[in-house]
């Protein structure tokens, strides 16, 4: 069993713009380093399409082991039309799936936030989106994307039949069902759990086994239950009305999308995949941007670092406890969009256009 080393970060830039805004991240550890006398170990190795062009393979045994020993891992992203091509297990998106299961990685947590300062950016009506806070708890290890048998197999007919299987246990439901109630308690106290009991027997299981944790442990958080269909229709009509949403694999991958677009702001939203804790209080976890790696904009130095620093902020509050530190960089990304800083994506009128490294550099200066 390889132990976790207290602090250590590994980053894994990946693809595309990944290793441009990983860079403004790395630059932000560095000043943590040097300012608050912190003592982040920082390493850094390749994933993905580059690492297939290198070593043939997405991810090496040997990143895969620095990634077990790594209490945290700030990831890039991975893929672009290069590697569109190879065969399924050679593809970019193989390694991020091994590090989800075999670390086991099994809740993804993905706030959406619309920042006052870019209301407008949102296609839905301000008055609709405006302070909006939402945390989206998505089961990641479990559920079709994972369940046997699956594959495509020739049929009598000489037709072929794709096949996935959706499966929960009691125990996949319960530990990301704590997740989403731990954290209500630190916000708003609501959850919504979400699955389709009314065809799925597994949603049907889901929504017996949250209820009866509920029950069991967790009286004090206002719990409810939303059909997925439902809930894609509320969370356009009303999202303020959710405050954290658990839901399984295949419908948090749609839900947390759709509501990540309501802020408008693909650059800006973080998340993060942890892990269980162990006997001694260790958690692997992951930390990435929601956005993939931007191709069409690759090397051109415009990529928004947001996502990736708050990606950062979010590793301070849920693997470093340093929650000091995470409001405090949080907040230098607030004094910089309200100084009217933004990055071409998220750009409009009377605003000032800054490049990717000059918007890490921007927070770092309101970090001082
Ligand atoms: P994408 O998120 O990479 O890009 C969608 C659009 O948003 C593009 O126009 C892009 O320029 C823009 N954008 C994304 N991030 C931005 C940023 N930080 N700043 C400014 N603009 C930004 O999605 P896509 O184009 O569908 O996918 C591109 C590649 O990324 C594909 O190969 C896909 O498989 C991969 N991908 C990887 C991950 C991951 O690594 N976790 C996630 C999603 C997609």
């Amino acid at each position: 069993m390889i132990k976790v080393k207290k602090r250590k970060i590994l980053l894994l830039p990946g693809d595309g713009i990944g290793p441009e805004v990983i860079r403004e991240v790395r630059k932000i550890i560095t000043w943590f380093n040097d300012n608050k006398s912190l003592d982040f170990e920082i390493d850094q190795e390749l994933i993905g399409g580059c690492s297939y062009d290198k070593h043939g393979t997405p991810i090496t045994d040997e990143v895969f082991y620095k990634a077990l020993e790594s209490e945290v891992i700030m990831l890039g992203a991975v893929g672009g039309p290069t590697w569109d091509s190879l065969e399924f297990s050679k593809k970019p998106e193989r390694a991020l799936l091994k590090l989800r299961k075999e670390l086991k990685l099994f809740a993804n947590l993905r706030p959406a936030i619309c920042f006052e300062q870019l209301v407008d950016a949102s296609t839905l009506k301000p008055e609709i989106v405006s302070g909006l806070d939402i945390m989206i708890v998505r089961e990641l290890t479990g559920g079709i994307y994972f369940g046997e048998p699956r594959g495509i197999k020739p049929i009598e007919n000489g037709e072929r039949k794709g096949i996935n299987t959706h499966t929960y246990t009691t125990s996949e439901i319960k530990r990301v069902a704590r997740v989403a109630f731990d954290l209500a308690r630190k916000r708003s106290n609501k959850v919504t759990s979400s699955e389709k009991s009314n065809v799925m027997e597994a949603g049907q299981l889901w929504r017996e086994e949250v209820q009866e944790l509920h029950n069991k442990e967790y009286k004090d958080v206002e719990l409810s239950h939303m059909l997925a269909d439902n809930c894609a229709m509320q969370l356009l009509r009303n999202p303020k009305q959710f405050d954290v949403i658990v839901t399984d694999n295949l419908f948090g991958d749609m839900l947390s999308d759709q509501a990540s677009m309501l802020t408008g702001s693909l650059g800006l939203l973080p998340s993060a995949s942890l892990g269980a804790k162990n006997k001694d209080g260790e958690m692997r976890a992951m930390y990435e941007p929601i956005h993939g790696s931007a191709p069409d904009i690759a090397g051109k130095g415009i990529a928004n670092p947001i996502a990736s620093i708050l990606s950062f902020a979010m590793a301070l509050r849920y693997s470093l406890d340093l929650d000091k530190e995470a409001d405090i960089l949080e907040k230098a990304v607030q004094d910089v969009l309200n100084d009217s800083l933004r990055t071409k994506d998220i750009m409009s009128d009377s605003m000032k256009e800054i490049s990717t490294s000059a918007m890490g550099d921007a927070i770092i200066s309101k970090l001082q």
